[in-house]
């Protein structure tokens, strides 16, 4: 980790950044026998978690990406600035509506 201080406040950006995306295009953890190329030109050893995002409805175009490389694509896109991470927390609020308490529904 280098943007963020632990995994949990990472993944939290993460189900942020994904609410930018429709939802079957979102990111998800890649991990793999193969090598592949982060889209910024790093190598992603076999069996070493990276992230993809499909580019197409079929799945057969990809692209991914390395941890560290996402990590501060996350980090620019969603934590660098008061208004983008306000934007990006609505956006995941719409997305994921939080469920009514149910002593509230209780207690009318
Ligand atoms: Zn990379």
């Amino acid at each position: 980790m280098t943007e963020y201080r632990s995994e949990k406040e990472f993944l939290r950006s993460l189900k942020r950044f994904n609410a930018l995306s429709s939802k079957q295009y979102e990111w998800h953890t890649g991990y793999s026998e193969k090598e592949h190329t982060c889209m910024f030109g790093h190598h992603i050893p076999s069996e070493q978690l990276y992230f993809k995002k499909p580019l197409d409805m079929e799945g057969e175009r990809k692209v991914r990406v390395c941890m560290e490389c996402m990590e501060k694509l996350v980090f620019l896109t969603i934590d660098s600035d008061r208004h983008s991470k306000q934007l990006s927390e609505q956006l995941f609020r719409e997305r994921h509506p939080t469920p009514k308490k149910i002593v509230k529904i209780m207690s009318r």
